[in-house]
């Protein structure tokens, strides 16, 4: 799903946008959200993230795969 509407140049980042999204492997359900149906994690370019909030994205990702809360890269 791609939003067309934009109402700045410039895309702003949801997690910087709102402080009190903690970025966290027990919030999974929001994290799967930049997962692919089949476990990728969606870049950057897709998703909007800025490059912090996308590191710790990734990483909580990782940490929720470990405790499977999320799903590995699906064949
Ligand atoms: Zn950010």
């Amino acid at each position: 799903m791609i939003n067309k509407k934009r109402r700045k140049k410039k895309r702003v980042c949801q997690f910087c946008a709102d402080k009190n999204i903690v970025i966290d492997y027990k919030n999974f359900q929001r994290l799967e959200k930049y997962i692919t149906e089949r476990g990728k994690i969606l870049p950057r370019r897709i998703t909007g993230v800025c490059a912090k909030h996308q590191r710790d994205l990734t990483k909580s990702i990782k940490v929720a795969r470990n405790v499977a809360l999320l799903p590995y890269t699906v064949e």
